[in-house]
C-alpha cells in the first residue's frame, strides 16, 4: 500500500463487500466477503487496518442484517511486536486496542500463501479472505534501484552524503542530489555509525527544503550543510478517535493523540487554502459521519452496487447498482430501469441479480434461467437485398457506359 489510489480501491472493496455480504445469508460467501487481511504492522499497516476496521464498525449502523460478529479483521505480523517506531508498551496498548474493537492481531507469524484469496498462515490456521493488503515494507522505487548508475545500496536506495549529494563520504557523484523516501541519508542525529533517516514526511519534507539550500548555496559559491533533525516522535491513528503518539518516554494514547495526529497533519499541509479544504472535510465528517460513498474513479468489478451517501438519501447519477441499496431501500438505477421497462442497462449478471432482488421483494422468484442456461433469444429475420431492375440503372452508370 503507498499510494492514494490504493486507498480508494482497498474502500471501495470493503463498500462493495458490505453491499454484497448484505443481501446473503450467514454463511461461508458472506463470511469470505466480511474478512480483511493486512499483512505488515509497521505504522501504514496498523494505521491502514485501524481506520478500515472503524470504517466497517461505522457502516454496521447502516446495515442492519450485519452484525459486529460477521467482520473478521486480521493483522499479520511476523515480528513479536508491532509499530517498531515506539517502544514495547505502546505496542502492545495497540494490541489490546485493536482485539477491543474485535480485530485478530496474530504476531510471530507469516502469511505463507493467499492463493485465490484463502489466506494460509505460518501457524497453520486457514481462511478466506475477500481482501488482502500488503503493508509489509516499502521497496525502493525500481527506476531508482535498477535503472540508474548511480551509486546505491544493497537494498537498491541511492546512496547519500550527509549534505544530500549523491555518493559516498570520499566521492561526491558531480551534480546529483537525493532527498526522501528513496535516499538512504545518514541519521547524524542518532549519533550511531550507519543509520539512516527513516522513510516518513517529517524527513522527507525537511530533507527537501535542505536539500533547494544546498543547491542555492552551491550555485552561490558556498558550501552545502549536513542533514541533522531530531525526531519530533511518531503518531499513529487507530481509527476514528484512537490514536498513539511517543516522544522519547512520552507517551499519549487514546482521543488525546488522535487529536494530536490531526493537528500535527494540519499543520503539515501547505497553503492555507488546502489547509481550509481539508479541515471543512473533517468538520463534515465530524458533524455528519464519515462517507460511505466510493469514488467514482475506482472499480473493483466491472459493476458497483448502490451508492449512497451515509444518510442514505442519494444514488448518484451515472452509477448503476447490483441489487437494492441496503441503506437507502430503494431501488438502484438498473432495477428502476427494469421497473420501468428500459431494457437492459448493464447486460450482465449485475442486471439480472438486480431484477432478481427486486422480483423477490415483490414475492415472486421471476428467474427461469436458474435451472439451467438461457434458450437463445429468436434473432430478427436479415433484411433482403433488393432487387435492381436493369430497365432502372441510375443515370450515372448509363453515363459512365
Ligand atoms: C500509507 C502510508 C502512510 C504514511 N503515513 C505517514 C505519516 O503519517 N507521517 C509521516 O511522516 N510519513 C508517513 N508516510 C511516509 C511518507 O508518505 C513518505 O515518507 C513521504 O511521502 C516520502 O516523500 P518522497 O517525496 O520521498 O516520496 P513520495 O511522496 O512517494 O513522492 C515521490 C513522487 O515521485 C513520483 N514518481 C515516482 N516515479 C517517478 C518517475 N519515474 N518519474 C517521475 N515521477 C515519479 C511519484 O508519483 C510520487 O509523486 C506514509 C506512507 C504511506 C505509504
Amino acid at each position: 500500500m503507498k499510494h492514494v489510489e490504493e486507498a480508494v480501491a482497498i474502500r471501495d472493496t470493503l463498500l462493495t463487500a458490505f453491499d454484497r455480504a448484505s443481501v446473503l445469508p450467514p454463511g461461508p460467501e458472506r463470511q469470505r466477503l466480511l474478512t480483511v487481511t493486512f499483512v505488515g504492522g509497521g505504522f501504514s499497516g496498523v494505521e491502514g487496518f485501524g481506520e478500515l476496521l472503524s470504517l466497517a464498525t461505522s457502516l454496521l449502523r447502516t446495515y442492519p442484517e450485519l452484525s459486529p460478529v460477521d467482520l473478521s479483521f486480521h493483522l499479520v505480523e511476523a515480528a513479536g511486536r508491532i509499530l517498531p517506531e515506539v517502544t514495547d508498551e505502546p505496542g502492545r496498548w495497540v494490541v489490546r486496542a485493536l482485539e477491543e474493537r474485535g480485530a485478530h492481531v496474530h504476531l510471530d507469524t507469516q502469511l505463507v500463501s493467499a492463493v485465490g484469496g484463502h489466506v494460509v498462515l505460518s501457524t497453520g490456521q486457514e481462511f478466506d479472505s475477500e481482501l488482502i493488503v500488503w503493508a509489509a515494507g516499502n521497496a525502493a522505487n525500481p527506476v531508482v534501484a535498477q535503472h540508474t548508475d548511480l551509486p546505491v545500496d544493497d537494498r537498491g536506495f541511492l546512496r547519500v552524503r550527509a549534505d544530500l549529494r549523491v555518493g559516498t563520504a570520499q566521492a561526491a557523484v558531480p551534480d546529483a542530489w537525493a532527498a526522501g523516501d528513496d535516499a538512504a541519508v545518514p541519521d547524524l542525529a542518532v549519533g550511531t555509525p550507519g543509520a539512516r533517516t527513516a522513510p516518513n514526511a517529517q524527513h522527507a519534507v525537511r530533507q527537501g527544503r535542505h536539500l533547494a539550500a544546498n543547491i542555492a548555496a552551491v550555485l552561490r559559491g558556498g558550501t552545502p550543510r549536513d542533514y541533522v533533525h531530531r525526531s519530533l516522535g511518531v503518531v499513529a491513528t487507530l481509527g476514528l478517535g484512537q490514536g498513539v503518539f511517543q516522544y522519547r518516554r512520552l507517551v499519549v494514547t487514546g482521543f488525546p493523540a488522535w487529536v494530536m495526529h490531526r493537528g500535527y497533519h494540519m499543520l503539515a499541509v501547505p497553503t492555507w487554502e488546502r489547509k481550509i479544504r481539508v479541515l471543512t472535510v473533517w468538520l463534515a465528517a465530524a458533524v455528519f459521519g464519515r462517507e460511505s460513498y466510493r469514488s467514482p474513479a475506482s472499480s473493483t468489478r466491472g459493476t458497483r452496487s448502490c451508492v449512497a451517501g451515509r444518510r442514505g438519501r442519494r444514488v448518484l447519477p451515472g452509477w448503476v447498482g447490483d441489487h437494492t441499496c441496503a441503506r437507502t431501500r430503494r431501488p438502484t438505477m438498473a432495477q428502476s430501469a427494469v421497473r420501468r421497462g428500459r431494457g437492459d442497462p448493464l447486460r450482465g449478471s449485475a442486471h439480472r441479480r438486480a431484477r432478481d432482488v427486486a422480483a423477490r421483494r415483490r414475492g415472486r422468484d421471476r428467474r427461469p434461467d436458474r435451472a439451467g442456461p438461457r434458450p437463445p433469444r429468436p434473432r430478427p429475420p436479415l433484411p433482403q437485398p433488393r432487387a435492381v431492375r436493369r430497365d432502372r440503372v441510375p443515370l450515372v452508370h448509363r453515363r459512365g457506359a
